[in-house]
């Protein structure tokens, strides 16, 4: 049996963070509201429709174009690309075909071992980039299907790449960088639970060291990184077992469904070919043409991308789980750059926003972006720094900032956790624990420095957390 070697390609399609849709002004966030209610009759296919292309789209798709180092087409075009499916009423989508956005890129991304640790920096060439429209979405229920047109429209860039990754954990860690990529450049919220970037993989295998491409399988639409290795490691576990047996590769190439449940994949048809499709020019959109001059402007105001914000987190001296961390969330690095850039102090910054902010929305079961934001963080920050509470009653409000959805100065007003740094109070607090605790004086007069400690505990107890510990000291020592 000679030595085998996997050869995987991927398709991505990553749907465009607009205010609206591809060729229409309907609302491009769908998310959460009743089905076909972010519908017109452009988006629903109606005949007669004509379709305008969405300049913000356009904007971000080669935001994105860029940042994986390809070359933006001056002059492209739409196509049609036709195929039947009661998601698509128009029978047929508006993609981009012969002529693409752009072409040509490369990524670099990090291959690590079990526990994270990089083992190796690899790097995979894309072919294209390319915007189309996306479908609407079918549930099943039963013998009956229902359809939701709201998701029809939405723009879609779908990247695709060159056959250079080797192996699904390969496929998996390039999948994430360039989804960290999409996110830091603002082209695409990238949400895995809400679909918003999902996966085409294909699979070949060969003998080492020969370099002809075998007939492949392609696996259609995986939504997460976890079923994106798992089919793949699956279908090349069928696809060795398959040449084994035949002494060779699969004869044409098919195309399989992942099933999620039961952890295989499922053929379903031989695969389509471009023929299949009968794409011609999008007759009712003009060829783009996109002049240096735009590019230029384009490329001048792209954010970092993640490799330069990680590299900037480790500089301020965070390690590089937590940097990480970061760069996986968008929402989560906008917080934390409003408390650094408020704070100038990393530690403080790390502590606040990832140890407990980021720890009470994991035990509240919540996601980053349906937390605090970052004025409401920055407000808490306002309210340690100016005395109104200690450090410690803070981490409660947070707590309570992330359950409760209210702010800082609401939950500190109506739970009275205002800190006590009146002095009359604190004295009468003080004199209270003098008298109380006569033992712990008289250790502390006989020499003994730590039995002061248990005075102040005693006096922080008394006012729920809420006597200023520096005051109480102070006012302590000046009374014995
Ligand atoms: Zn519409």
């Amino acid at each position: 049996m000679p030595e085998l070697e996997a050869i995987i390609g991927l398709e991505v399609h990553a749907q465009m963070s607009t205010k609206t849709k591809m060729f229409c002004g309907c609302d491009n966030d769908a998310f959460g509201k009743p089905p076909n209610t972010t519908v017109c009759p452009i988006c629903m296919g109606h005949p007669g429709t004509l379709p305008a292309p969405n300049k913000e789209a356009i904007i971000k798709a080669i935001k994105a174009s860029l940042a994986i180092k390809c070359t933006v087409n001056k002059d492209n075009h739409f196509d049609r690309k036709h195929y039947f499916y009661p998601d698509l009423p128009a029978g047929f989508q508006i993609s981009q075909y012969d002529f693409p956005l752009a072409s040509k890129g490369i990524i670099n991304y990090d291959v690590k071992d079990a526990s994270g640790n990089v083992i190796e920096n690899r790097e995979c060439r894309i072919t294209r980039l390319h915007m189309e429209n996306d479908a609407g979405k079918l549930t099943h229920r039963g013998a009956t299907t229902l359809c939701d047109y709201n998701r029809s429209g939405t723009p879609l860039m779908e990247i695709v790449t060159e056959p250079d990754l080797r192996s699904a954990d390969e496929a998996s860690a390039f999948a994430q960088e360039l989804r960290r990529i999409l996110i830091a450049v603002n082209a695409s919220e990238a949400d895995m639970f809400k679909g918003m970037m999902r996966f085409d993989a294909s699979i070949s295998l060969r003998e080492k060291g020969t370099k002809k491409l075998n007939p492949r399988s392609e696996i259609k639409n995986l939504n997460s990184f976890k079923s994106l290795e798992k089919a793949l490691t699956y279908e090349e576990k069928r696809l060795r077992t398959l040449w084994e047996k035949e002494g060779g590769p699969i004869p044409n190439d098919i195309t399989v469904g992942w099933l999620d449940d039961e952890e295989k994949t499922k053929m379903l048809r031989d695969k389509e070919t471009a023929d299949d499709y009968r794409y011609f020019p999008e007759p009712d959109i003009p060829p783009l043409e996109i002049d240096d001059k735009f590019i230029e402007q384009i490329k001048k105001d792209l954010p970092p991308l993640p490799g330069e914000q990680k590299e900037k987190y480790m500089e301020l001296g965070l390690d590089e789980k937590q940097a990480n961390q970061l760069i996986d969330q968008a929402t989560l690095h906008s917080i934390f750059d409003a408390v650094y850039e408020q704070t100038k102090d990393t530690k403080r910054a790390s502590s606040l926003v990832l140890t407990q902010l980021l720890g009470f929305l994991n035990s509240a079961e919540k996601d980053v972006s349906e937390g605090p934001d970052s004025d409401a963080v920055l407000e808490l920050i306002s309210k340690i720094d100016d005395g109104t509470i200690s450090a410690n009653s803070a981490k409660e409000v947070m707590q309570k900032m992330v359950e409760s959805g209210k702010s800082a100065s609401a939950i500190i007003e109506s739970e009275g956790m205002q800190q006590i740094s009146d002095d009359s109070a604190i004295e009468a607090l003080v004199d209270q624990a003098i008298e109380a605790n006569p033992q712990a004086i008289e250790s502390y007069k006989a020499g003994k420095e730590a039995a002061l400690g248990a005075i102040v505990g005693w006096v922080m107890k008394e006012s729920k957390g809420q006597a200023d510990p520096g005051k109480v000291n102070k006012i302590l020592r000046d009374r014995i």
